[in-house]
């Protein structure tokens, strides 16, 4: 970087984009295959967990199976 100006900009914009991007994981509603419980799973354990295309391998929290747990048709909980 010979432009210091452009880190001043940068770094502000990748942190607002970063902020944007775990606010909406944490919104994203799950649904427990199992059980049918529907939650939102913390943004960092979204990040920790596997996933399959929009699915995602979380653990629910009333059954405790961790399972393949595709994203709720209803994002209201
Ligand atoms: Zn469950």
């Amino acid at each position: 970087m010979d432009n210091p100006l452009l880190l001043i900009i940068i770094i502000p914009v990748s942190l607002i984009l970063g902020l944007v991007f775990v606010g909406d994981i944490s919104k994203t509603v799950y649904a427990c295959p199992k059980c049918g419980t529907r939650f939102r799973a913390k943004w960092y354990k979204y990040l920790l967990s596997g996933h399959y295309g929009e699915d995602k391998v979380l653990k629910c929290p009333k059954c405790g199976k961790k399972c393949r747990c595709a994203v709720s048709y209803d994002q209201k909980l």
